[in-house]
């Protein structure tokens, strides 16, 4: 039994703020006025033995996250340890960034930290505990999700950026595996080691080595650097279309397959409907060689999406950022408030856990047990 013996003494116990004793390091952006902190800081600190690693459930680009349980309660959380060795300010500036943005936030659609704490060498970010993430869940060989429960996921992931949204949020992540999933079917936005914090009233110039290949919009891949919300969107576009199918839908290998995997689907962008595509810095660079015609609504409907869903996806995966529906509409849109079926939260009680992890790990035993009898 692996247990954490944690030095929760480093916490300020009167500050308003968990991270308060580390100094010294770069915050990447200015944020708005603070809200009042949700992370708990007790006031008084049991010495020894707090959390009980249970399992490793996943692997971030940062850390691993481990199910654990909470010895002086019984209660099972995510713990998700984060290496300090080698950090230029003794602090890893991705886990400050998470935990300065957390703290700020609550809603049933995004992840709660329930507290953090520094052990030896490692900074440990305690969150409510959730079964399934969506990568795993697909991957899962026995479950369907009917219509009703995919439109319920595709309202609370939506209502969770619009959350995020208007409190100046960028996540510049989101994809299968940064969506929790608990037992009764809720659904939260997590992973916020990319996000930040924007201006509203002006754009600012940020990286456009953001969000993951496959859930990466065209503007960030012709190199735009200047860019918002719209983003995110682009990424919950591809996840309600992932839902859809059970898959990843754009697939790409490196930037120019990915433009190229979306051009397959939604055709090569025309200037009348993306005008401020000539601008951006890799237009010329990867101008597509041919004209390719729109075929998603061909592919799509009626096998994977109703007409309000068609629309609503393609409002999602507009190409022109400037015409992307922001989150706060989606919610509004004919496919959540008319079309029938109405929403059903899945219920996942019955189906174990499944996170990315489960399911790299069922693909390397397929891929052996193939290579095995080929080698027969
Ligand atoms: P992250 O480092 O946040 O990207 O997390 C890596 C993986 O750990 C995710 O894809 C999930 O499978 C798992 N994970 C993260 N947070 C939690 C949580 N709160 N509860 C259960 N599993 C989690």
């Amino acid at each position: 039994m692996q247990s954490l013996l944690a030095e929760r003494n480093s916490i300020p116990r009167r500050s308003a703020s968990p991270i308060a004793p580390v100094k010294h390091v770069a915050i990447p952006a200015s944020p708005p006025p603070a809200p009042p902190p949700v992370v708990e800081v007790r006031p008084t600190l049991p010495p020894g033995e707090v959390y009980e690693r249970l399992a490793c459930v996943g692997e971030g680009t940062y850390g691993k996250v481990y199910k654990a349980r909470n010895a002086e309660d019984g209660s099972v959380v995510a713990m998700k340890r984060i290496r300090m060795e080698g950090e230029k300010d003794g602090f890893p500036v991705t886990a400050m960034r998470e935990i300065k943005l957390l703290q700020g936030l609550k809603h049933e659609n995004v992840i709660g930290l329930v507290e953090m704490m520094v052990s030896k060498g490692f900074v440990y970010m305690i969150f409510e505990y959730m079964e399934h993430d969506l990568t795993g869940l697909l991957a899962k060989p026995d479950l369907t999700l009917s219509p009703a429960q995919k439109k319920s996921l595709n309202y609370q992931m939506l209502d969770g950026l619009a959350y995020l949204h208007a409190h100046s949020i960028l996540h510049r992540d989101l994809k299968g595996s940064n969506i929790l999933l608990d037992g009764r079917g809720t659904l939260k936005l997590a992973d916020f080691g990319l996000a930040r914090f924007y201006s509203k009233r002006r754009k600012d110039d940020y990286t456009n080595r953001v969000i993951t290949l496959w859930y990466r919009g065209p503007e960030l891949l012709l190199g735009e650097t200047v860019y918002g919300p719209e983003v995110d969107i682009w990424s919950a576009g591809c996840i309600m279309l992932e839902l859809s199918t059970g898959k990843p839908i754009f697939q790409g290998r490196d930037e120019i397959h990915q433009l190229e995997t979306i051009y397959e689907i939604f055709g090569t962008p025309s200037l009348s409907a993306w005008p401020t595509m000539v601008e951006l810095p890799w237009y010329e660079l990867v101008r597509p060689k041919s004209t390719l015609p729109n075929r998603f609504r061909e592919g799509f409907r009626g096998k994977y999406l109703t007409d309000a869903g068609l629309d609503l996806a393609e409002q999602l995966l507009a190409y022109d950022p400037a015409k992307r529906v922001s989150a706060a509409d989606a919610l509004k849109s004919r496919y959540f408030t008319e079309e029938e079926p109405g929403m059903e939260k899945p219920d996942l009680g019955e189906h174990g856990e499944w996170h990315e992890m489960d399911a790299k790990a069922t693909r390397r035993k397929k891929r052996e047990a193939a290579g095995e009898s080929a080698g027969r």
